[in-house]
């Protein structure tokens, strides 16, 4: 189908984009790498009379090292993600989940800040942010900018804490430098969106793990962590029997869906078993 007629404005400045959502309130909808919301559009899930283009606001794009952090523009593409050297030593999570993302066509135009905005809860990004404690700014009216943790950013089913007149800027992801790493992803078709996925960023010393966070897609509306796995890994030695046991944990507290793809229970043995082989991935280097 062909999108409904809309008003399209492509702003060169974050103060010109931040005053056309100001003007067009619900009535426009922002664009970044329209790898999610042209098959919304498409689809006639929305129609917004304007669609605002961020894609030239030269300030939005890029990564650099800031202290303890690297900073993610929003609207930096996933194949530089995936390239970046920053990222590949200090995130290494971030690398390994975004050679997962969809197809290199996908990733040359969908936007790292354009995935975690737009909130699908199969989405590979959401995991691996919340995994790292990512923070998110977001550009607010009036000039000024907020920072939002990753346990408060993702409230629901395709929402987020940005409100409808702001912007994501970028994304701090403090540095995990010499963690071992793994994005796990479990599909029926290639290229496609996880049934689960379960992404382990781990650190250990002379074969003992000594502090893991991991983070699980599609286990619920939202990302999540696996803080009771978290909590038992911490302390074991990264052996296979050590790690089965603190991974039989990993569907606590969670509430997946039930779909085509499998039911709820189906999704929780998944997670078990996609968390024990992340884990042992990751700690392998
Ligand atoms: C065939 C296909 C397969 C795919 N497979 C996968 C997959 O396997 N895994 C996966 O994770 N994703 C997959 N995707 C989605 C892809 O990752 C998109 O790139 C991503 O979800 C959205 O990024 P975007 O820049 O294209 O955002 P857009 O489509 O431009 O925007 C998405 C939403 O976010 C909002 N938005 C965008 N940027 C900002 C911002 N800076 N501030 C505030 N709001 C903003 C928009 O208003 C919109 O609501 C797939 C897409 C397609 C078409």
């Amino acid at each position: 189908m062909i999108p409904a007629q809309f008003e399209y404005a492509a702003p060169t400045s974050l103060e010109e984009a931040l005053a056309l959502l100001a003007e067009h309130g619900d009535e426009a909808k922002v664009i970044a790498g329209g790898q999610s919301l042209l098959p919304v559009l498409r689809m006639r899930l929305n129609a917004p009379e304007h669609v605002i283009d961020i894609g030239r606001i030269e300030g939005l794009r890029g990564i650099r090292e800031d202290g303890d952090a690297i900073v993610i523009g929003a609207t930096t593409t996933h194949a530089t993600v995936l390239t970046d050297p920053l990222v590949a030593e200090h995130a290494a999570l971030l690398t390994k989940a975004v050679h997962h993302l969809a197809d290199a066509q996908i990733r040359h135009r969908g936007t790292f800040g354009g995935a975690l905005a737009h909130a699908d809860p199969a989405g590979d990004m959401g995991a691996p942010a919340l995994a790292l404690g990512a923070e998110f700014v977001i550009a607010e009216q009036g000039g000024g900018t907020r920072t939002v943790g990753a346990d408060d950013f993702f409230v629901d089913l395709f929402e987020t804490a940005i409100g409808e007149d702001e912007l994501l800027t970028e994304v701090r992801i403090p540095k995990h430098t010499g963690w071992g790493a793994h994005y796990e992803k479990f599909v029926r078709v290639a290229h496609q969106w996880p049934i689960v996925a379960v992404a382990a960023t781990l650190k250990a010393e002379g074969g003992t793990i000594t502090e893991a966070r991991v983070g699980l897609t599609n286990m619920g509306s939202t990302p999540l962590r696996a803080r009771a796995v978290e909590q038992s890994l911490t302390g074991q030695p990264a052996t296979e029997d050590a790690v089965r046991a603190a991974c039989e944990a990993a569907a606590e507290g969670t509430n997946p869906p039930s779909d085509l793809n499998g039911d709820a229970d189906y999704r929780r043995h998944l997670a078990t078993v996609l968390s024990r082989r992340a884990v042992l991935a990751a700690a392998a280097g």
